[in-house]
């Protein structure tokens, strides 16, 4: 039996029965995998306590010959990030960002961005400081932050980000950010060739979401303390980016709507 052993978030739990479980997590050496974790609810040395979200786990697993899924062996915590999870409106953004990765990564791409993607808005969340912010802090315009920058990163490393530069029909340049968006295309579409089509998935984006989601791609974690912005214009582009993956994973990630 072959052991296999990475750094690793649980991203989703599920009880199978008494004493199974079915986790997955987003690894940093093999993507997302999906692991069955025989007698886990009653194995206290191997799993008790090191199977919460928002723990840094180093997991040991093997592949079974005839199963799909892994067979978790056994886990240990390298770093908690016990704040997050007292703090009711943290942990409910992080299960919401946890569930998008679920829904949009996919088995065994390995992608050690994403990981590293998560691994920072934990530790930051972790020791997150009123103090750092410009002024009159408010947690649920900092969420909105953290939601635009992980779903803008997460788009490019998987390899979806829209394309905003130029007309997804007819390739004229998006020159001042004046075009529509076309959900279907997954990009930006000039107003002519918007009123070809018929309206579904066409949408106006939201003011300066270009320059947004661009400066979050290309700035690490740092710009959420630095950059100031509305919250109804957050919002908005939370919205939008929802709106987007929805379309593209064909269904709503669970938690989207119930924040
Ligand atoms: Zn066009």
């Amino acid at each position: 039996m072959k052991l296999f052993s990475t750094n690793a978030f649980v991203i989703y739990m599920k009880k199978l029965n008494e004493a199974d479980l079915l986790l997955s997590y987003i690894t940093e050496d093999y993507g997302k995998i999906t692991c069955f974790a025989n007698n886990a609810r009653k194995s206290k040395k191997r799993f008790l306590g090191k199977l919460e979200p928002a723990m840094l786990t180093n997991i040991k697993f093997y592949e079974k010959p005839g199963m799909t899924l892994d067979i978790l062996y056994e886990t240990d915590i390298i770093e908690d990030y016990k704040n997050v999870r007292k703090d009711i409106d943290i942990y409910l953004f992080l299960a919401k960002i946890t569930d998008i990765a679920r829904v949009l990564c996919q088995e065994r791409d390995n992608n050690k961005n994403i990981f590293y993607l998560i691994k920072a808005i934990y530790k930051s969340l972790d020791c997150i400081d009123a103090k750092a912010f410009p002024s009159n802090f408010s947690m649920s315009e900092a969420l909105l932050k953290y939601e635009i920058y992980f779903i803008s990163n997460l788009l490019k490393y998987t390899g979806i980000f829209p394309n905003f530069l130029t007309c997804v029909a007819c390739s004229e340049k998006n020159t001042g950010n004046r075009f529509y968006f076309s959900l279907k295309n997954g990009g930006v579409i000039c107003k002519s060739c918007a009123n070809l089509r018929d309206n579904a998935g066409i949408k106006n984006l939201p003011v300066n979401f270009i320059n947004l989601s661009n400066l979050m791609i290309v700035s690490d974690l740092s710009i959420i303390n630095k950059l100031v912005a509305e919250e109804a214009l957050l919002r908005e582009c939370s919205v939008f980016l929802e709106d987007f993956l929805s379309f593209h994973a064909g269904k709503k990630p669970q938690s989207i709507g119930s924040l």
